[in-house]
């Protein structure tokens, strides 16, 4: 039977056996976390600890008042010792609460446990996603609590669980279903509960059968009315468009959101993460991360605390081996190169994928043949070489014309290029561009 999947997308080589049998491992305690008051999409953080202050682990240190903004809170039990601007893996500096940890102690600051969530209300569940600082944590960072209160006058009628993990390297999702499924298919009856959605689905690729098989026992034991749908292998089929037309046919249109098709998509550990805020009043301070690739001497999926900074990690890892050219955040399809080592762990930190690929530089790019295998990759049906070219040589206007916004970034293009045009890198800065064409736009029309 042939199983489904999503028009166009890519089969980059796979990676996962690196890491795709380990258990998840907790890593000690780090001596200090940075914690960054910018980690999900919105409005960054107000910082509200200071200088000298003792702080547990769990407390807010940075309030997300903002509608679109999310909390932040310490890791670790410990001492406040700077709140400053530190480079961030994203490659910006943001103000950051730099926390150094108090001997081996981990006293928590939790909220009160909602045990009995069937019978709590909705806008109660909603609220605790959002004081527990919990957003997608497949890596786009928006905030839970805002995804799952649309509009009235746009209805969900279905709900969809992502187990893709369609990033070559990547195994924390794929480990976290084989080794806690029933704390994430409870998080998964949560967020539906406060959707008020009955059709729920988890789709999983089939090259992870193990949680394929582990995932249908769990929904059975636990008496649930979810569906686990095995997809063909195909990237990007994690990118919520893709995963909506995997999983039940539904286009989301140019330009549109889940939404609008009558969807929200979630990802695994976003799932777990809304258990732990829900049941026991756990806020969001941790998250597996998987540390992988040849560049790093033992590989490995790992539980660390958010704002550990990635030299530790790897360090706990084996170290980086003497091949080690490149250190992405994420997977190397959509992740981001890291300069500095000393950058923290964030909500979005999936992985740590140490290479000793040096990656393409952009001098050494050929002209584009005009052969369109980047038109045929990619999945949002955009024009890839021609609004890279556009970004290139400054024409803005044109490139947002042929909706260089709607680029999901995934890299499909200059994955499949014979040119190795950089052509992710043009419309990535393109895509800078536009929005500060139409800000100023908005600007001057005020
Ligand atoms: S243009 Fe954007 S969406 Fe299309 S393949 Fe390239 S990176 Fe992906
Ligand atoms: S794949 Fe590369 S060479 Fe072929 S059309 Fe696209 S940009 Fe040009």
């Amino acid at each position: 039977m042939r199983l489904p999947t999503f028009n166009k997308g890519v089969h980059p080589n796979d990676f996962k056996h690196f890491t795709c049998s380990l258990p998840v491992k907790s890593l000690p305690m780090p001596d200090h976390v940075l914690i960054p008051l910018q980690q999900h999409i919105g409005a960054p953080c107000t910082v509200n600890v200071e200088k000298g202050q003792e702080v547990k682990t769990g407390q807010v240190v940075g309030a997300g008042e903002a509608y679109v903004s999310s909390p932040v809170h310490s890791s670790v039990t410990g001492v406040v010792k700077d709140v400053g601007t530190f480079r961030h893996p994203l490659g910006s500096k943001v103000q950051m609460v730099y926390i150094q940890r108090k001997s081996e102690e981990d006293e928590w600051e939790l909220m009160e446990p909602i045990t009995d969530w069937q019978a709590a209300k909705v806008e109660d569940l909603n609220t605790r996603i959002k004081a527990a600082g919990i957003v997608g944590l497949g890596g786009a960072a928006f905030p839970t609590h805002v995804k799952l209160a649309p509009p009235k006058e746009k209805p969900i009628d279905a709900f969809i669980l992502n187990g893709c993990e369609c990033e070559p390297y990547l195994t924390a999702d794929h480990r976290a279903m084989v080794e806690q499924a029933d704390r994430i298919l409870e998080g998964m009856a949560i967020i539906m509960k406060i959707l008020g959605v009955t059709d729920g689905y988890i789709g999983i690729e089939n090259n992870k059968p193990d949680a394929i098989q582990v995932m249908h026992e769990a929904v059975s034991r636990g008496g649930y009315d979810f569906k686990v749908v095995s997809l063909q292998v195909k990237y990007p089929q994690g990118a919520e468009k893709m995963l909506i037309q995997s999983v039940l046919n539904r286009q989301v249109p140019t330009g549109g959101l889940p939404m609008d098709v009558g969807v929200v998509v979630n990802n695994i550990g976003t799932a777990m993460a809304v258990t732990d805020a829900v049941k026991e009043g756990k806020p969001l301070v941790e998250r597996i991360v998987t540390v992988t690739g040849d560049g790093v001497k033992e590989p490995q999926n790992v539980l660390a605390r958010i704002g550990t900074p990635f030299i530790d990690i790897i360090n706990l890892c084996g170290g980086l081996t003497d091949e080690a050219a490149q250190v992405f955040m994420g997977g190397p399809m959509m992740g981001m190169s890291q300069l500095d080592m000393k950058v923290p762990v964030i909500k979005a930190t999936s992985g740590i994928v140490c290479t000793s690929d040096k990656g393409e530089a952009a001098e050494d790019a050929m002209p584009c043949i005009r052969c369109g295998t980047c038109v045929s990759a990619c999945p949002m049906f955009l024009l890839p070489t021609r609004i890279a070219r556009l970004s290139e040589v400054g024409q803005t206007e044109a490139a947002d014309e042929l909706g260089i916004m709607n680029c999901i970034e995934c890299g499909s293009c200059a994955f499949v290029c014979p040119s190795r045009i950089p052509l992710v890198q043009w419309i990535r800065l393109g895509k800078l561009r536009v929005g500060e064409m139409k800000r100023k736009a908005a600007q001057d029309a005020a």
